[in-house]
């Protein structure tokens, strides 16, 4: 790649990129390597709880499969329990298995609301990200500060607006979607 792109690969700051590059994205990959059961392991716990639970500001880095450039941006994720709850930590892990990954962020927002989704069986499941992606801004291809907002929701959240709303209302405040 270096030589194709017009560069010598032996010269002196060079010599162990493609080692650093291989590192690089053996780790910006490794959601591949993740099983979800483990990361998940002992995590759920049964409560009587129902109310709609929230984690928003999740921070992730994504690589679009398009051009290996990096996307990246907030995940907000929210779920109503039906029996089970998460360890509210784990919630950014489960982001993270599939932002590290090649992706679209369609599928990324998809995967992880059917993630959790299969895992704690709730009522509904929300998930919205908003994202730069450097494919559009770095190429001039869109203009600079677009962002790209997603959201993936399920049960309650799918059917019953006034849940929608809520939690579009609660991921706004404080820092959440763009102004
Ligand atoms: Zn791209």
């Amino acid at each position: 790649m270096l030589r194709e792109l017009g560069e010598d690969p032996m010269r002196e700051g060079l010599l162990d990129t493609p080692k650093r590059v291989e590192k690089a994205y053996r780790f910006l990959t490794s959601g591949y390597q993740a099983n979800i059961d483990q990361v998940l392991n002992n995590a759920l716990f049964t409560v009587d709880y129902s109310e709609m639970v929230i984690v928003k500001d999740i921070d992730f880095y994504s690589l679009c499969e398009h051009h290996l450039l990096p996307f990246f941006g907030k995940c907000h994720v929210a779920y109503i329990p039906s029996t089970k709850v998460i360890g509210l930590s784990k919630i950014p892990r489960v982001v993270d298995v599939f932002a590290r990954r090649l992706q679209v962020q369609e599928r990324l927002t998809t995967q992880i609301a059917t993630t959790l989704n299969e895992v704690l069986q709730p009522r509904g499941v929300a998930v919205v990200m908003e994202a730069v992606h450097l494919c559009m801004l770095m190429r001039g291809v869109e203009k600079q500060n677009s962002k790209a907002v997603t959201s993936a929701m399920l049960g309650a959240f799918r059917d019953r607006p006034e849940t929608r709303a809520e939690f579009m209302e609660l991921i706004k405040s404080r820092g959440g979607l763009m102004p």
